[in-house]
């Protein structure tokens, strides 16, 4: 008997002896740095030479840990084991698969404050980002426990029959291969394994080589909770060499990545490729990008949309699917909106988020990133008017951090208004009324969040129609989707729309099976 699930509580970093407790796991991981982390394939633990590092992007020079160089003959180690793992794993009772996850979940709750000291140490997370990422890594784990039991045998759902006894029960799929993101490393990576593991599932796990560390992390987790061997491996490395391959091979029955459109859109056509030997249809689970928008009308409570927008453009420097990286906003309340926005923005603290639970803002991920960051802000500069920031912060570390930007009177088709930037910028688009608000709002070829500031119930009732997005929210921010609250997952080039954290999510990671015995 399970408890009925409930989402994890947020740490509530005013409190003095959160603080010290959270310095104190900080205080910890910084004991760790620079080890040597092995790859993990058939429970065997392997180390060969130094393959990359990650560091730390407040600080580049400081190496937190350092991983073996993979190839294309481990990816295929990897891929045997996870395949004759899958003989036995398949057939281990949903109950006990469902125990390991709820088994890790406890043990991350118990050290959750180390965790998400290494996602600020790592990602350059702030505290309060860290420990929400947390938080919904042991969601996740809680939640698919629960649905997986829920689903596995299906047949109440049946019409009865004269003279047959059904059954519809939901079996795995086979080997996965999960490939996740580094943005949000604790929960997505945890979020996609557990779910492939707990349906019965083997997996070959290749994280975000920039958050290997605390992907280390969460395996380790599953191996001390006793998983059989083969049945997760930890693969970290270069996603073009080990990750391309992984999808390759004929023996993969399914990938789950959460990641760019770029890559999202080259696995799909890989895995559309059917390989010598191969016996299935590859599944694919793609979650991709966004270009979301904060939608203002002329009836909205004008601070608390002000307020929203920011927190939706610049939660983790904008580093989010989810992140507003639109505001759009109604002619006549344009300049009291975006004026507001501006001097709110203008009050966040950034810095290395190590130093403090203050930081609102660390650095941007890796020198790539920055790069990327910065060559948008100069083609947002010839795009629109610069309102707040631009130029990048110099600091003595010679950490990666670019200042929250705004530009204003962008044009909906500008570059800046359609790309994903995915940093602290912010593109605010002026529209004529409520239908050019609407219009510019579905005018992207992504589909992820949006938001809707307004008090007419009239519009409100049409966006719910027309807002074509996966998660749409209503007088709130666009980010912080909560597990099993708002199932998430996104439209057109946004993704396969897979609703990570709802009731369906884990029927992407199985197959139906009906029986039908004559009595
Ligand atoms: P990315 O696409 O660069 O990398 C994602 C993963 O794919 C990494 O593990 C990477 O190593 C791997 N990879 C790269 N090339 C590969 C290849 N050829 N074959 C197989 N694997 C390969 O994305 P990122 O920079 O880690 O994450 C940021 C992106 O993720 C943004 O676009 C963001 O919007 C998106 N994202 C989407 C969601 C969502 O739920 N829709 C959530 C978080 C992040």
């Amino acid at each position: 008997m399970l408890f009925p699930f409930r989402n994890e509580p947020l740490t509530d970093f005013t409190q003095a002896h959160e603080q010290t407790a959270f310095q104190r796991a900080l205080d910890k991981v910084k004991a760790m740095l620079g080890r040597e982390i092995p790859a993990v394939i058939d429970g065997e633990r392997l180390w060969n030479e130094q393959g990359f590092v990650s560091i730390n992007p407040s600080r580049p020079e400081e190496v937190l840990a350092r991983f073996p160089k993979l190839d294309v003959s481990h990816a295929d180690r990897a891929i045997d084991a996870a395949a004759r793992a899958f003989k036995t794993w398949q057939h281990v009772p949903v109950e006990e698969r469902a125990r390991y996850l709820l088994h890790a979940a406890a043990e991350m709750r118990r050290r959750k404050h180390e965790f998400s000291a290494v996602m600020v140490l790592e990602v350059g997370k702030s505290w309060a980002e860290a420990d929400a990422d947390t938080a919904e890594a042991i969601d996740f784990m809680e939640y698919y426990a629960r649905q997986a039991m829920r689903i596995a045998d299906s047949s109440d759902l049946l019409t009865p029959f004269p003279g047959e006894q059904l059954s519809l029960y939901y079996i795995p799929l086979g080997v996965g291969v999960v490939i996740s993101p580094w943005n949000f490393p604790n929960a997505i990576a945890t979020g996609m394994t557990s779910a492939a593991l707990v349906a019965g599932n083997t997996v070959c796990f290749k994280p975000a080589e920039p958050s290997s560390w605390i992907a280390a992390m969460i395996c380790d987790l599953f191996y001390e909770s006793g998983i059989p061997r083969g049945v997760l491996n930890f693969m970290p490395g270069k996603g073009s060499v080990i990750g391309a391959r992984m999808v390759d091979s004929p023996q993969t029955r399914f990938i789950a990545f959460t990641g760019s459109k770029e890559v999202g859109l080259r696995i799909f056509e890989s895995a559309g490729k059917t390989q010598p030997g191969q016996l299935w249809l590859k599944r694919t689970i793609l979650e991709m990008g966004g270009k979301d928008a904060v939608v203002v009308d002329e009836t909205a409570n004008l601070e608390a949309a002000s307020v929203a927008i920011v927190q939706s453009a610049f939660g983790f420097q904008g580093q989010k699917c989810s992140a507003g990286s639109r505001a759009i906003v109604v002619d006549n309340v344009y300049d009291q909106v975006i004026g507001r926005a501006v001097e709110l923005t203008s009050k966040l603290t950034v810095g290395a988020p190590d130093q403090s639970h203050l930081i609102d803002q660390g650095p941007v991920v890796d020198k790539n990133s920055y790069q990327k960051i910065m060559e948008y802000i100069e083609v947002g500069t010839q795009e629109g008017k610069l309102l707040l920031g631009g130029k990048p912060l110099i600091t003595p570390e010679n950490g990666y951090f670019i200042p929250p930007t705004i530009f204003g009177d962008v044009a909906p088709d500008a570059r800046i208004a359609q790309e994903e930037i995915f940093g602290p910028v912010l593109a605010c688009i002026r529209a004529r009324d409520f239908d050019d608000a609407l219009n510019i709002a579905n005018g992207t070829e992504f589909g992820l969040t949006g938001a809707l500031f307004s008090l007419d119930r009239a519009r409100i009732e049409r966006a719910r129609r027309e807002y074509h997005v996966g998660n749409l929210y209503f007088n709130r921010k666009c980010t912080g989707a909560f597990v099993g609250v708002h199932p998430f997952g996104g439209f057109n080039m946004s993704g396969t729309d897979s609703k990570a954290g709802g009731p369906d999510y884990l029927l992407l990671f199985t197959q139906a099976k009906s029986v039908a015995e004559r009595l």
